[in-house]
């Protein structure tokens, strides 16, 4: 039997897409955790729900898409002797999370059946157990001198579809790093690479003749890792490759800021994206993609609505991912919210143009409520509830 739910009195919708980030309609309808129709309150079928979702007038948006962490195992990460982090994100209303490398795994190992063997139980373990519900794509190995084609197919055939950051293993050399990811994305393995100085004592500088050499799916973290490139090399990178330009949270603001202001420049915003980078050095952000929406479009002076899309439609369509975006068919993957209380702006979109986080008040993932309101923004003025 179908499982139906309503989210009915939506005051604003964000759609997550850049043609039309703000959508004219009030009610959703899932089925199944699949958005079967978005639309006015009385074209819709909204009979028969199992459970209906009252906005109350607040907004609602795809759930975000952090396009850039270093999960371990579950809800733990050593990095920074945290417990219950991925949970911590979900009240920051990230819904889907993407590896770059389970590289904090302590004696992570670096020889190549190892560093296989990681990938594949990662891939596994997050597949079978979603830590608070979030959808974690995990199982990404970090290239080592002396990997063959017959890895990556092996990878491949085992299941594992990204590449950790190429640059935070042996692979640092351009020639190199464009060999292995050519392959991998022979065999359908996504790859990102490291921009940037060294992170952590051990890695390295990779500079942008060696990321436009290597041509990675994603130029990852283009603002640093925490050590930007020189702006010109970060202009050179957005002018000379149509990869994904992805801005992170533990990076180089000023440089996260250029980055994205030359690809509005460039007429290319569907190249941006964002991530947090986190469990890293700099901690461990809850609030880091929120924040991130919040620096882009007030500093940035770009629309909230607009900003929003980089962290949803823009991943969700540069990763392949089946959420991020309001659309049949699509994920039933939400984040409810509001104007946090006591901001300055007069709605949610004004506040977070202003530098104001809004507050949530619910998530939604697969259609299925996995918290209400947030233990981390700052209290919404309205909150949804379930009626
Ligand atoms: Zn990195």
């Amino acid at each position: 039997m179908s499982e139906k739910l309503v989210i009915k009195n939506i005051g604003l919708l964000l759609s997550g897409d850049l043609e039309k980030p703000i959508l004219d309609a009030d009610t959703i309808v899932v089925i199944d955790g699949r958005i079967a129709e978005v639309g006015k309150a009385a074209e819709v079928d909204t009979s028969g729900a199992a459970r209906t979702v009252d906005a109350k007038g607040t907004t609602v948006a795809p759930g975000l898409i952090d396009s850039h962490v270093h999960p371990v195992f579950g809800d733990w990460t050593p990095r920074q002797n945290q417990i219950s982090w991925i949970d911590s994100f979900l009240n920051g209303g990230v819904t889907t999370m993407i590896s770059a490398g389970e590289v904090h795994l302590p004696g992570r190992p670096k020889d190549i059946v190892g560093l296989k063997a990681l990938a594949i139980t990662a891939q596994r373990s997050f597949s079978n157990l979603r830590p608070a519900g979030v959808k974690v794509h995990a199982g990404a190995p970090v290239l080592e001198t002396g990997m063959v084609e017959e890895d990556f197919k092996e990878l491949s055939e085992a299941g594992v579809k990204l590449l950790g950051e190429v640059g935070l293993g042996g692979v640092k050399q351009g020639d190199e790093a464009k060999k292995m990811v050519a392959w991998a994305r022979k065999y359908g393995i996504q790859s990102t690479i490291h921009t940037g100085g060294p992170s952590i004592p051990g890695s390295g500088l990779i500079d942008a003749d060696v990321v436009l050499e290597a041509d990675a799916d994603v130029i990852g973290h283009i603002n640093g890792g925490h050590t930007a490139l020189p702006l010109d090399q970060i202009r050179c990178l957005c002018e000379s490759c149509g990869r994904a330009v992805e801005i992170v949270h533990n990076g180089n603001e000023l440089a996260g800021l250029y980055a994205m202001r030359t690809s509005m420049e460039l007429g290319q915003p569907e190249r941006i994206i964002l991530g947090t980078d986190s469990p890293a050095g700099s901690g461990v952000q809850p609030l880091g993609i929120l924040r991130m929406i919040a620096l882009l479009s007030s500093i940035g002076e770009v629309p909230a609505e607009t900003v929003i899309c980089f962290a949803t439609g823009n991943t969700a369509r540069m990763r392949e991912l089946d959420c991020g975006l309001i659309e049949v068919g699509r994920a039933a993957d939400f984040v409810i919210m509001d104007r946090a209380q006591h901001t300055a702006g007069k709605d949610i979109l004004e506040s977070i143009r202003l530098g104001d986080l809004p507050g949530i008040s619910m998530v939604i993932i697969d259609g299925v409520v996995r918290c209400g309101r947030s233990r981390n923004t700052p209290p919404a003025e309205t909150l949804a509830e379930v009626a």
